[in-house]
């Protein structure tokens, strides 16, 4: 990442989501014993794993799961493994998701979890050990009533059921409903797969209409190339006709001006690990790639790759927030005021978590929703969503995410009020 000078970026993902939390109660007049409790996880359980590695010795992995508001429903949330996972950005992503989960206005509270580790550099049987040891620890703490976790960055539908399976054996009977992101034939949705990207996507189509652009062959640039930003190729070309002319992932970017065809950069990426390389395109960097003179910009990697030290330079009329907390608070004042549209992303990503929702409710009756069905409802709540914020956005003329937090921290702060809590 570009090194920077600028005060946000010493600022930890946590410390963000409470900025951002305590600027919105601030403009809602929230009681200050609701604002306190919101600011901070409800619980959160810290767990080490011994794992038999394949060389016969073990090693010992520092895991969390954290629940952070629960007011509303069960906590929900995924799973990230990653090398640099902590304790605090675990925090910020679950108390995002607790707005996530309002904004979209589904009945479940916000959670997340993290092991830090490198995926890549374990096989297949590490991995399967990592990931029932680390049930064999939160199991007591997850459940279908109580908090039920997902994918997220580095983690698949394979690890979704190697937990299923063994939290199921914890219990002694089979609970599918304690994980989501499954695959289907374990019991998970339909259209699961590219709902985050699809979710994003029909909120980038809403606000072309909100603000009468027209998409179609829009140039467009996409940060990350994992779940949601190979699905945002994908769907960004079928459903809106957006020519993608760039694309990157951990390793690097790839440029094409004439446009990069999602089947072919697939197929490169699957072959080699990467985009990086990709025949007929040049090779720009991470942030080269957001500083491009693009029409819709599509940060889907990590948090904080937007900030006071690059935002001022970012050229795209949208910003469509796949990641979790790609923006810093310093970041969004530049980009509103140099006039970039951002779809905020605890409202932009949240098809996911939505569509985990269309798995949970399947689960816990054991009959199973069309895909047609899946996206009809993701459409419905994704759009609804959207034009909430977008209208308070203009109401209280200030910029998207402040008005995603508006509307969401207003509905989880009813919860809190009407069960006693404050
Ligand atoms: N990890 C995804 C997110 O950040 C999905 C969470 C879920 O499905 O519970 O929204």
């Amino acid at each position: 990442m570009a090194p920077t000078t600028s005060s946000d970026a010493r600022l930890n993902p946590f410390e963000i989501a409470q900025r951002q939390l305590d600027e919105a109660a601030a403009l809602l007049k929230l009681d200050p014993a609701v604002h306190e409790l919101l600011r901070w996880p409800i619980r959160e359980l810290h767990v080490t794993l011994p794992v038999k590695m394949d060389d016969g010795s073990t090693k010992i992995f520092h895991g969390f799961r954290v629940q952070y508001n629960d007011a509303r429903g069960p906590t929900k949330g995924g799973i990230r493994y990653h090398p640099q996972e902590t304790i605090d950005t675990v925090r910020a992503l679950a108390a995002w998701m607790t707005w996530k989960c309002a904004v979209v206005d589904i009945p479940l509270g916000g959670g997340k979890g993290g092991i830090i580790c490198n995926p890549k550099e374990l096989s297949p049987g590490e991995l399967e050990r990592l990931s029932r040891a680390y049930i064999r620890q939160i199991g007591r703490i997850i459940g279908l009533e109580m908090d039920v976790p997902a994918p997220d960055v580095y983690t698949t539908p394979q690890i979704m059921a190697w937990m299923m399976d063994e939290f199921s054996f914890l219990r002694g009977y089979n609970e599918f409903g304690v994980i989501t992101g499954k695959p289907l034939a374990l019991g998970g949705s339909a259209g699961r797969g590219d709902a985050t990207a699809r979710g994003g996507i029909y909120c980038l189509r809403e606000a072309g209409k909100a603000l009468g652009i027209n998409l179609k062959n829009a140039t467009t640039a996409i940060q990350g190339y994992g779940n949601a930003g190979s699905f945002a190729h994908k769907l960004g070309v079928e459903l809106l006709g957006l020519n993608v002319v760039a694309v990157s992932d951990s390793k690097g970017g790839i440029h094409n001006p004439a446009g990069l065809d999602y089947e072919q950069v697939m197929k490169h990426k699957d072959k080699t690990g990467s985009v990086v390389g990709f025949p007929g395109a040049k090779a720009i960097s991470n942030e080269e790639l957001l500083e491009l003179d693009v029409a819709v910009l599509v940060p889907s990697a990590l948090e904080s790759v937007i900030t006071a030290a690059n935002a001022g330079r970012i050229k795209a009329r949208f910003s469509v927030e796949l990641a979790n907390g790609p923006t810093t608070p310093e970041a969004d004042a530049i980009l509103y005021k140099n006039g970039v549209y951002v779809i905020p992303d605890f409202l932009c990503n949240a098809g996911g978590v939505t569509v985990s929702y269309f798995e949970m409710v399947p689960n816990a009756y054991d009959y199973y929703w069309e895909e047609s069905m899946v996206h009809e409802r993701l459409d419905k709540k994704m759009t609804a969503a959207f034009h909430a914020v977008h209208k308070t956005a203009q109401e209280h003329k200030v910029h998207n995410r402040l008005a995603a937090y508006l509307v969401a921290v207003s509905r989880v702060a009813e919860a809190v009020r009407l069960r006693g809590w404050a």
